[in-house]
């Protein structure tokens, strides 16, 4: 009779970019508890902490249930026929004054595929810009990038139940046990029953413990890392040459800059002994399936999408991508759905499906489904868009469920261009420092209110379904958008998220396959799927890639150093990430009493640089780096290298990223948040 009174709904977890799958559980429309479904495709009855109990933010008090206008005296609540009016006029006089290139959109990777697309069309078919760009920019714009340069597809190159056939797993610059956890168990369940195991990161992470070979490069090394691994590769004979020979281009220019990076060179450059290095190659080329997981650790760098190149190169060496003889490359998504956000085309250069907005086939199918013309030149970054904003140039910016003031790097100069905007717009679930700084603030939905799909790291379609009706007057991303159309005078067509999700398939043929009537019999489809009877393909390349000439293409990078380097006004560096409790800017999770696991920040610092700067274990420490400063208790362990210190971006109070540098992938511009220079002491 107690189970009987619940009302179970199948959903997708909206943390991490595993995608578990989700049955959760509700009474009178309050969240009675939450359960792995024991038939997810990646999580088969497990998820973590975060996923089953981190929903109490959905009734915090906090939660914005009202549209809020900025007046003289501050936010104010007013009907939402007011705040679409304010919009919508701060709109018009945006583009009638200065075109449609002076408003821009910031989507999210929280909001759903069918949300995403409708907001990038919105910003390319309403407004006639491509200035809509969403927060992958900030962590795998280089993995998209250097992917697509080395295959010809942004994803993830394998389905992650390959893993389960992997001998030896090479994990780069990511803390899985923490940061996903359902692939942490995975890996570490892998590493127990056999496979062998290189963990490559400067902290001494979960997996760490568990590695044959513990590779700990200086941050900001990695290309010097991975020229070094391929160089021992190729001078100890352990490629494939058949694989070189007829299904990749670039060896001669790889074979000459690796020459440069002999390990005793590299050990110089790392820090990584020489024999360290040797052991790990010998791991990785040995083995008979090899597998590369990798995260924010190789890609947040000022060479980002050079690393993510680099590790390409030990994939492409030995064959193990696009073959069975091993898992390729496999970029481990931060957020729920930083894949589909960008598969959806919430990017300035790309339109649904990875298609140049510059190409012009592709922009005139788009133009056909709209019925409108697309411009044809790139759009903003969001840095640009900061930038823009700071010089006067842009005049309208809608922020959808970021909360940029804590995420994004340089938080004095990212406050600056709020505060320089004349309409700032902020779609939230509570008054984040981004809201605080937004004229007109519209209380959003969260993942359990919603409905459509989220694409996960390994490029699966799965469906979320509302559990709850939003509280009070919040609204779906999906109807907040289109309310926004309509106050402007315009009507974006596919009313439902069904009907989004099968139009975007006519402009990208790649997801064409998919819809939710397919996922409601399905469970799973990943993308490739160009019709309705393809089942969707798990692994990305089969007999050929996807560059023009079908060949995965190595890359010959040099190594060249990150944009701050330690000094003797700046003797550390500090380094940004995840603990397992928490999620990004810690909005949701730090309202969610039901985790109150880990309710404070802390920065981890190595007992000997304590005792050098006279700190002793949860003392108060100032952090100053040449862009700004913060106070944060020091946590004395030896899981950090020495010089080196590690504090997440989990709480505003902490202002991590007050910290960090304008320096920038110099191909994605995404920052460069593992790298900073810091100094530090006793207050
Ligand atoms: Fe959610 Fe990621 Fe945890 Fe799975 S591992 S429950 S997707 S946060």
């Amino acid at each position: 009779t107690h189970l009987a009174s619940l009302t179970r709904t199948r959903t997708t977890c909206g943390y991490c970019g595993v995608g578990c799958a989700l049955e959760v559980l509700t009474r009178d429309g309050e969240v009675a508890a939450v359960r792995p479904a024991k038939d997810g495709p990646v999580n088969r009855g497990h998820a973590c902490v975060k996923g089953r109990f981190a929903h109490g933010f959905l009734r915090s008090p906090e939660r914005i249930t009202r549209p809020l206008l900025r007046r003289r005296s501050g936010l104010e609540p007013v009907s939402w026929d007011e705040a679409l009016d304010h919009i919508a006029r701060g709109l018009w006089a945006a583009v009638n004054e200065a075109g449609p290139d002076a408003v821009a959109a910031i989507s999210s990777a929280r909001a759903t595929n069918e949300e995403n697309y409708l907001i990038q069309k919105f910003m390319r078919v309403v407004i006639g810009t491509n200035n809509v760009d969403n927060c992958s920019r900030l962590c795998h714009s280089p993995s998209a990038a250097g992917l697509t340069a080395a295959f010809g597809l942004s994803g993830g190159t394998d389905a992650f139940e390959d893993v389960e056939r992997a001998d030896c797993l090479l994990v780069v610059g990511a803390n899985p046990v923490e940061a996903h956890p359902v692939v942490g168990a995975r890996l570490l369940q892998r590493v127990l029953r056999g496979a062998r195991l290189v963990v490559a990161d400067p902290r001494a992470v979960g997996l760490a413990g568990y590695a044959d070979v513990h590779l700990r490069p200086r941050p900001g090394t990695n290309v010097a890392l991975f020229n070094g691994l391929a160089n021992v590769l190729l001078t100890q004979g352990m490629v494939d040459e058949e694989f070189l020979r007829h299904r990749a281009s670039g060896l001669p220019e790889l074979t000459a800059i690796l020459a440069g990076y002999p390990p005793d060179r590299v050990a110089e450059i790392t820090g990584v002994p020489a024999a360290d290095l040797i052991a790990a190659a010998r791991l990785y080329g040995q083995a008979k399936r090899p597998a590369i997981v990798h995260g924010l650790g190789v890609t947040e760098h000022l060479h980002g999408t050079d690393g993510v190149r680099t590790l390409a190169n030990l994939a492409i060496l030995r064959g193990a991508v696009g073959t069975d003889r091993g898992f390729g490359v496999n970029p481990l998504r931060g957020q729920n759905n930083v894949q589909g956000a960008s598969d959806m085309g919430a990017l300035p250069d790309l339109l649904p499906g990875y298609n140049r907005v510059t190409d012009s086939v592709a922009r005139g199918r788009a133009e056909q489904v709209w019925g409108t013309e697309v411009p044809d030149h790139d759009g903003l970054r969001i840095p640009q868009m900061f930038a823009a904003a700071r010089s006067g140039d842009l005049r309208a910016l809608w922020i959808i469920g970021e909360d940029v003031c804590a995420t994004d790097p340089d938080t004095n100069q990212v406050i600056e261009a709020l505060e320089s905007c004349p309409l700032v717009i902020s779609q939230e679930l509570f008054l984040s420092e981004t809201a605080r700084h937004a004229d007109v603030v519209l209380p959003a939905a969260s993942w359990l209110e919603k409905d459509g799909t989220f694409v996960n790291f390994d490029r699966r379609f799965q469906r979320v379904r509302p559990a709850l009706v939003p509280p009070d007057q919040a609204r779906t991303d999906f109807a907040i958008v289109h309310a926004i159309a309509a106050a402007y005078g315009a009507d974006l067509g596919c009313p439902t998220p069904a009907e989004a999700l099968a139009e975007c398939g006519r402009v990208a043929p790649v997801f064409a396959g998919i819809t939710h009537q397919r996922l409601d019999r399905e469970g799973a489809i990943p993308w490739p799927c160009p019709n309705a009877e393809h089942p969707g393909q798990a692994r990305l390349y089969l007999d050929r890639f996807a560059t023009p000439d079908g060949l995965a293409h190595l890359a010959a990078r040099p190594y060249l150093p990150p944009g701050e380097s330690p000094d003797d006004d700046y003797p550390l560096i500090l380094i940004t990430g995840r603990r397992w409790a928490h999620y990004n800017s810690g909005n949701m999770t730090r309202r969610s009493g039901t985790i109150d696991l880990d309710p404070s920040d802390h920065i981890d610092m190595h007992p000997a640089d304590a005792a050098h700067h006279a700190v002793r274990d949860g003392d108060t420490v100032l952090v100053e780096s040449r862009h700004g400063r913060t106070t944060l208790p020091a946590r004395l362990t030896e899981e950090i290298t020495p010089g080196q210190l590690f504090c997440t971006f989990h709480f505003s109070s902490s202002r991590a990223n007050a910290l960090t540098s304008g320096h920038a992938d110099t191909v994605t511009s995404c920052p460069e948040y593992k790298v900073t220079a810091v100094r530090l002491r006793r207050t």
